[in-house]
């Protein structure tokens, strides 16, 4: 079951203040809101983020993520055109940042080793790095969980 080792997925600090300045705009402090973060698979960062919405315009109809996976065509699409892969998957719940039953049940991309992140109250500020989830997929809707994101110089390192 063990894929190979990616090494510890990061991105920069102010990446991620962007990441989590987006989501909070995005969800409107009203629904969750999530986004596809992409980044070359050797160096394991994240550089760039692909938000639901703009792939899928249903996909907060009901407050909640429900990505359409008939548009998981568009995500490859931009995968092969930014020449990046997709290394983890973020949204955010108006609470804690434990993992609904759909979460564990759906994963967005379901393969061994995939990183799913949670960002609590909607990722509103104040930021506690302590509070977010990070979840991998171990596959049969199994999930590690593993630390919590920690900062390194620069580096957010989140799995
Ligand atoms: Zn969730």
């Amino acid at each position: 079951m063990a894929q190979p080792n990616q090494g510890s997925r990061w991105c920069t600090r102010a990446f991620w203040q962007e990441l989590m300045q987006q989501l909070c705009l995005r969800g409107k402090k009203r629904h969750e809101s999530g986004a596809f973060l992409l980044g070359h698979s050797r160096s394991a960062q994240v550089i760039h983020a692909v938000y639901y919405e703009t792939l899928d315009p249903n996909v907060y109809a009901r407050g909640i993520v429900e990505f359409n996976g008939s548009r998981f065509s568009e995500l490859w699409t931009q995968c092969r055109t930014l020449q990046l892969s997709v290394l983890a998957d973020v949204h955010t719940h108006p609470g804690s940042a434990r993992q609904s039953e759909s979460d564990r049940g759906h994963p967005m991309i379901g393969r061994c080793g995939h990183v799913a992140v949670i960002i609590p109250s909607y990722a509103r500020e104040p930021w506690a790095l302590t509070r977010v989830g990070v979840y991998e997929y171990t596959g049969g809707k199994c999930w590690a969980t593993r630390s919590a994101p920690k900062l390194n110089g620069d580096r957010l390192e989140f799995s």
